[in-house]
């Protein structure tokens, strides 16, 4: 298993509501919440990753005006390469309280109406597993270390 592409989810927080320039989206209103953002790499996928963690950056993804001012709380990659990008965001969105709130946000490249979901409670991807496939947890810093260590999911 390779770890150079593959497809991520982004477990984001915000705390206080923000009114953010996302690009050819304009000014658009993020609410106090969750995000899921669901993104892929076909090369560099630990690279984009560590681009999405660092806050200081140019906007260059809509997802740079988010992770500029919210926290990644997690981040599950799917490195099988069974799944579409598309089709990963739609098992999210099929997630209990998920919700579509800025049309186009990340989704130029495709037909999908976003690649963001907006949940006002914190989702849990793993205990849903999206739908059974091997996946890895990735866990960031400032996190309990007690559960730090990368979950069994088998591969
Ligand atoms: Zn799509």
């Amino acid at each position: 298993m390779d770890f150079t592409s593959g497809l991520y989810h982004l477990v984001l927080s915000l705390k206080t509501p923000q009114r953010l320039d996302v690009g050819s989206l304009g000014r658009k209103a993020f609410p106090m919440g969750y995000y899921v953002y669901t993104g892929s790499a076909r090369r560099g996928l630990i690279q984009r990753l560590a681009r999405h963690l660092r806050q200081e950056k140019k906007c260059h993804w809509h997802i740079d005006a988010l992770t500029r001012v919210a926290r990644v709380e997690e981040i599950v990659i799917d490195v099988s390469g069974t799944r579409t990008e598309c089709q990963r965001h739609e098992l999210v969105m099929q997630l209990p309280g998920a919700r579509m709130i800025v049309p186009g946000f990340g989704s130029s490249d495709c037909r999908c109406p976003s690649h963001v979901a907006y949940f006002e409670q914190k989702p849990s991807l793993i205990s849903q597993r999206l739908d059974g496939e091997p996946l890895f947890r990735v866990y960031t810093k400032n996190q309990n270390p007690r559960h730090s260590r990368s979950q069994g999911i088998p591969a």
